[in-house]
């Protein structure tokens, strides 16, 4: 019993982990060659990135449109 309840436990751990990756944040993506750039970015995909020019600020990306490293 006390097994299965810790096996339960590690699966719905894992079910709301995937909840949280597939919920939309509040950022729409920067890339101007976007394909979806007014669609809220899914948090698995969020890429952010700290500019410093012109001013410090974050911009986000999908992680498919960020800037290449
Ligand atoms: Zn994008």
């Amino acid at each position: 019993m006390a097994e299965s309840n810790k096996n339960q436990t590690a699966a719905e751990r894992a079910r709301l982990k995937e909840l949280v990756g597939g919920q939309h944040s509040t950022h729409v993506c920067a890339s101007p060659t976007c394909p979806n750039p007014t669609d809220r970015i899914v948090m698995r995909e969020l890429y952010p990135v700290v500019t410093m020019v012109p001013r410090r600020k974050t911009v986000f990306y999908h992680k498919t449109c960020g800037p290449k490293m």
